[in-house]
């Protein structure tokens, strides 16, 4: 028996290890609900929905194939034991992980319960990162090739093992979660993935460049692909053959006279995004320790003793006092999802403003994005609290930011509704209306809506300060160095990137 252990890579539509088993002979395709990882402190009981969603149209489309899905609820090893004592097991198959520390631990139980069972692992990659990668030196060309061979075929006919009970898909109480009450979440599967996909390419992504940064416009505009990325209901690989087939269709076209709009530059920013997808997580693939510790130990001890539970409670629960922050906070705990610039301007706050160490902030937002995916998380985490040592130190303003992506306060308005009546005028920065002003608008400070929790001016510059006082260090410098060699994308020179200075977005 061929087992073919689904974990974020649910969908039957370009899966190497599921084609490659079935011509094996019988193939059991197996999903594991895995209680270290339900119980977890980055999984929310959303993921689960998703997951499950997406499980259902799995189960649906291997159905249609003859074959199904196989549930179990415990931990891997078990698991195969179990499965092996009824009907042993000639090859597992799956696609690699990069995932978290409980993922990479788990491999490595299961990879040595298979050598003690002389059970064969077929682990096969699925984007664009490289396993065991000895240098960054060629890894774009090497994702290009990789990305450039062919979808797998689906199999025409799964032979499904007899005598093995189904399982069935978990709902959260029987795993010690209580259901999301979410309601505006994106739906899991490959149906809506594709959906999503094609809607993007061929209509909702024309000015996806110009309006990627906004709030307003980006939940539209963007493509909305990385939740389906991450739990694997699309192939990095399908999105990219899809996106040079309609980039060769608008290059014919825009050759022939005919107007493409914004189209090629839109999908150009956007075949970037997806390069970076696979860059942040090879960063993790490399360095497993990012997940915890500084990329650059120059910035050990900067943070970690000054933690401000009050700072953080206030940021959690979106009461900073910053409209553009909270309604940041506020929109994640209703979707889940976020465009990539308010993202930044979150955590900036957080790992600037409030000076809060980037571990407990990265946990607490891994559960309020559907789309968690560990290797970017933590990457995009560490260079957005500056503790890379080689990247700008981006400081975002959440005052600019009002006034550069939501001068009329659509998005603010929608999200913290008790700043629904404050004129435009006053809608970055509330706490500067007079009282006159804030009678007239229906909304008091410190009764309505919190004074800002810190000052921008003072606490931007203090953290400036404060992280340029590390960067000159000539421990850090060197180390900048180490990073660059170890995860830097090539593009630039290390001089550029040792000479970068802050940058208030
Ligand atoms: C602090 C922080 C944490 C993040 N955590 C995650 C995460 O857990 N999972 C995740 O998928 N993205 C994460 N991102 C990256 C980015 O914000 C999201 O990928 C993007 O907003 C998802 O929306 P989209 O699919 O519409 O993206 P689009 O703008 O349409 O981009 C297309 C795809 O490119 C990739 N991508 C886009 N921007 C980035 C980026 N900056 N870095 C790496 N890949 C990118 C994603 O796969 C995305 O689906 C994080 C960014 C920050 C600043």
């Amino acid at each position: 028996m061929q087992v073919v252990w689904f974990k974020r890579d649910l969908r039957v539509d370009d899966h190497w290890p599921l084609a490659l088993a079935c011509d094996q002979g019988p193939t059991l395709c197996l999903y594991v609900y895995e209680p270290e990882i339900i119980g977890s402190e980055e999984f929310d009981s959303s993921h689960l929905q998703f997951i499950n969603q997406s499980l259902h149209e799995l189960d649906n489309r291997l159905k249609s194939l003859n074959g199904r899905l196989t549930y179990r609820v415990g931990s891997m090893p078990d698991v195969l034991a179990a499965l092996h004592a009824t009907d042993p097991i000639a090859a597992l198959w799956s696609h690699e992980e990069s995932g978290n520390r409980i993922t990479y631990d788990r491999d490595k139980r299961v990879a040595k319960w298979l050598r003690d069972h002389q059970v064969e692992w077929r682990e096969i990659p699925q984007n664009g990162v490289i396993r065991r990668l000895k240098s960054r030196d060629g890894w774009s060309k090497q994702r290009a090739a990789f990305l450039k061979k062919p979808l797998a075929v689906t199999p025409s006919e799964i032979t499904h093992p007899r005598g093995i009970s189904a399982g069935e898909i978990q709902p959260p109480e029987a795993l010690g979660l209580t259901a999301t009450n979410k309601t505006k979440l994106q739906t899991g599967g490959e149906t809506p993935a594709n959906e999503t996909l094609n809607s993007f390419l061929t209509d909702r992504g024309q000015d996806y460049s110009s309006e990627m940064s906004s709030p307003v416009t980006a939940p539209d505009s963007c493509s909305r692909l990385s939740t389906y990325l991450a739990w694997g209901c699309l192939s990095m690989r399908r999105v990219v053959h899809e996106l040079h087939d309609r980039q060769g269709y608008l290059r014919e076209l825009r050759d022939a006279g005919e107007p493409v709009g914004g189209w090629l530059k839109s999908l150009r920013a956007f075949e970037s995004r997806l390069s970076w997808h696979c860059h942040f997580m090879q960063k993790l693939e490399d360095e497993p320790e990012i997940e915890f510790n500084n990329m650059s130990p120059a910035y050990d001890g900067l943070r970690e003793n000054e933690f401000d539970q009050s700072h953080f409670d206030a940021w959690c629960n979106a009461q900073t006092g910053y409209p553009m922050v909270d309604a940041c906070m506020r929109a994640l705990h209703q979707h889940s999802w976020i465009n990539f610039r308010m993202r930044a301007m979150l955590v900036s706050f957080a790992s600037y403003h409030l000076w809060l160490h980037w571990r407990p902030t990265a946990v607490y937002l891994s559960r309020h994005f559907l789309d968690f995916e560990p290797g970017i998380h933590y990457s995009q985490f560490q260079m957005q609290s500056g503790t890379t040592g080689i990247n700008a130190i981006r400081i975002y303003s959440p005052i600019k930011q009002v006034k550069d992506q939501d001068p009329t306060g659509k998005f603010i308005r929608h999200f913290v509704p008790e700043l629904a009546t404050v004129p435009d005028r006053n809608l970055a920065e509330p706490h500067k209306m007079s009282l006159a002003e804030q009678s007239k608008s229906g909304c008091q400070i410190g009764k309505h809506y919190p004074p800002p929790i810190v000052e921008h001016v003072v606490a931007y510059r203090a953290a400036k300060a404060r992280m340029f006082a590390v960067r000159k260090q000539t421990a850090a410098r060197a180390d900048a160095e180490r990073v660059v060699r170890k995860h830097g994308s090539r593009k630039r020179s290390n001089s550029t990137r040792n000479n970068q200075v802050t940058k208030t977005k």
